[in-house]
């Protein structure tokens, strides 16, 4: 799925994306989303955990920013929503760093781009985009600089 591009033309098709592409998911465990609100972040962040066996619901952690989840293969997946943070100062706090070096972790992030300098070299950006009412263009880049 790595450096693709889909059509997906409902909800459900960009979750199970996400389920497909967490079974894909191997010696990477940083994946950032881009994209406006609405284009399907959060729906493909929880196919993703459904891929990695988890059975929570997963809701959108907006409010929260960070959410903690346990894989079926004893991993920790974290799903991050970096939309209300400001500063360096929040990330710190947050302890956003930690997490993003711990191999044992599979994180997803929402609006990635406010990760600045805490960016790692390796990671997977997905890029959403609003084509219509129902389709979403979802692009799949893997980036190791
Ligand atoms: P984000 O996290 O990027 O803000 P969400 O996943 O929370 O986006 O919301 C996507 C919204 O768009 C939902 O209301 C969903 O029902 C709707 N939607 C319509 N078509 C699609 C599609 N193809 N993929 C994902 N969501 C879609
Ligand atoms: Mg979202």
């Amino acid at each position: 799925m790595v450096n693709k591009t889909f059509i997906t033309n409902n909800y459900k098709e960009t979750k199970k994306l996400g389920i497909k592409f967490a079974k894909e998911i191997k010696n990477i465990n940083v994946i950032c989303l881009y994209g406006d609100l609405g284009a399907g972040k959060t729906t493909f962040a929880q196919g993703v955990a459904q891929g990695l066996g988890i059975e929570n619901r997963i809701i959108s952690p907006t409010f929260v920013i960070v959410r903690s989840y346990k894989t079926k293969n004893q991993k920790i997946f974290y799903h991050i929503d970096l939309y209300r943070v400001e500063t360096k100062r929040d990330l710190e706090e947050l302890g956003i760093e930690e997490i993003l070096n711990d191999n044992n972790n599979i994180v997803v992030i929402e609006w990635a781009e406010k990760l600045a300098n805490f960016l790692p070299k390796k990671r997977i950006e997905i890029n959403f985009s609003y084509e219509n009412k129902s389709d979403r263009k979802i692009m799949f880049r893997l980036v190791n600089q």
